[in-house]
């Protein structure tokens, strides 16, 4: 990424840039956008870190987005989330310019997504897909469970399982017997932020086992979704916590904000 980046800047005359909007001071929100800042920086990518007030209105939060969304110099906006309960999450989504919705969080991404259209996708799921094709095991053919139905997550995830044409279920907090169903997965992909709620009655002999979850105990230890001693002896393979789905995406985002950089670029000069 960092040759990606200084060729860009060198051939343009400008660097990448995402624009980081954050809104009040979450401590794991204000934890995970210094983060990326750092990691960006270390591989030559910009940001311009916009952050507010708990108090702004819909209204100025809107102007934030409209002006990020005119910025030719900007390839990609993340809204970090929680926002504020007074600020309507869908509609302050559906301003981000779909060329520039680099975290796949607006409604004509999800869509694109869901048609199967090149589109981008939310940074997470993304980097798991990206994992799985990395420790070159099919997903052709092979039962993915899906635990957790976020938009940003489960759903996603579920949707690019199915492009890869594996036969997919989505487990959620009403599902039934759900230990019983997840261990027929193949593939199971954990994101339901329960720290090591996944046990080893939930897996199948030799599955392939993503761990999204970010949780932290009472002694404030890193810890996944799934047990992962005990889950690890069942499992033929297992993403670690801290260390996999994490780090993918960050670099998935660093990706997308790049690609769409490009894109933005070449339009320019049309
Ligand atoms: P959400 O809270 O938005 O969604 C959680 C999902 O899990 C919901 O669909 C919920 O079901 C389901 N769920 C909750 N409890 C249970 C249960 N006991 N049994 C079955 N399903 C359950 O979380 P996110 O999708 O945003 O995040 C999930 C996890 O992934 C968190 O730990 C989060 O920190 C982590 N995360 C990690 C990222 C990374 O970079 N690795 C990035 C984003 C998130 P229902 O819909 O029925 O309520």
């Amino acid at each position: 990424m960092a040759d990606l980046a200084a060729d860009f800047t060198k051939k343009h005359g400008y660097p990448v840039c995402l624009a980081i909007v954050q809104v009040g001071n979450n401590p794991s929100s204000e934890s995970y956008v210094k983060n990326n800042i750092k990691l960006f920086e270390q591989v030559g990518l910009k940001t311009d870190y916009r952050k507010t007030e708990e108090s702004i209105t819909q209204a100025q939060l809107e102007a934030i987005i409209e002006n990020i969304n005119k910025d030719p110099h900007i390839a990609g906006i993340l809204l970090q989330l929680p926002l504020p309960k007074h600020i309507d999450e869908r509609q302050i989504a559906s301003k981000i310019y779909p060329a520039k919705d680099v975290d796949g969080f607006n409604a004509v991404s999800a869509g694109n997504l869901y048609l199967g259209n090149d589109a981008f996708v939310p940074c997470t799921p993304a980097g798991v897909i990206e994992l799985i094709k990395a420790s070159r095991q099919p997903i052709s053919g092979k039962n993915a469970v899906v635990l957790g139905r976020s938009n940003i997550v489960g759903k996603p995830m579920a949707m690019l399982l199915l492009k890869e044409n594996a036969t997919v279920t989505i487990c959620h907090s009403k599902t039934q017997d759900l230990s019983k169903v997840c261990s027929k997965a193949d593939i199971l992909v954990a994101a339901i932020g329960k720290a090591e709620f996944v046990t080893k009655d939930f897996i199948k002999p030799g599955a392939m086992v993503l761990d999204v979850g970010i949780n932290f105990t009472a002694e404030g230890k890193l810890v996944g979704d799934c047990k992962a001693d005990e889950v690890s002896e069942i499992a033929g393979w297992i993403s670690p916590v801290p260390g996999g789905s994490g780090p993918m995406t960050v670099t998935m985002l660093m990706y997308n904000t790049y690609n769409a950089a490009v894109k933005l670029a070449a339009s320019k000069n049309k």
